[in-house]
């Protein structure tokens, strides 16, 4: 499910009520002064395809965060 807003929270919810809980998560786990914060690095490393996803028809373009706390860990590192 992986370990974003959605996983990371029903994980939680689930293992509160005493039920073991695995969350598999696709992305790599880096501390924090792992992270090189250029552009280039996060977008290696926080986003889904290096942040280069679009439809089919190429008329939008979409921006997923992939990483250890899913979309929500850009903005924890934005804010570095
Ligand atoms: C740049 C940016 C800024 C944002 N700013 C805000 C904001 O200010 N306020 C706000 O409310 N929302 C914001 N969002 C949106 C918010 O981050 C998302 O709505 C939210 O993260 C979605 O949660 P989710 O659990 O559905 O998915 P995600 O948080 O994207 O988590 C999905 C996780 O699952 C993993 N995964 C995918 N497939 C697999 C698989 N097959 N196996 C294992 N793991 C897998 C991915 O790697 C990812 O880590 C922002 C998003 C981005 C990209």
């Amino acid at each position: 499910m992986g370990s974003g807003c959605g996983g990371g929270v029903a994980a939680a919810v689930i293992a509160k009520s005493g039920a073991k809980v695995l969350v598999l998560e696709k992305a790599n786990y880096f501390k924090r002064a792992e992270y090189k914060l250029t552009e280039e690095s996060a977008f290696h490393n926080l986003y889904e395809n290096g942040a280069a996803i679009a439809t089919t028809d190429t008329g939008l373009s979409i921006l997923a965060g992939s990483s250890f706390g899913g979309g929500s860990q850009v903005n924890d590192h934005i804010q570095v």
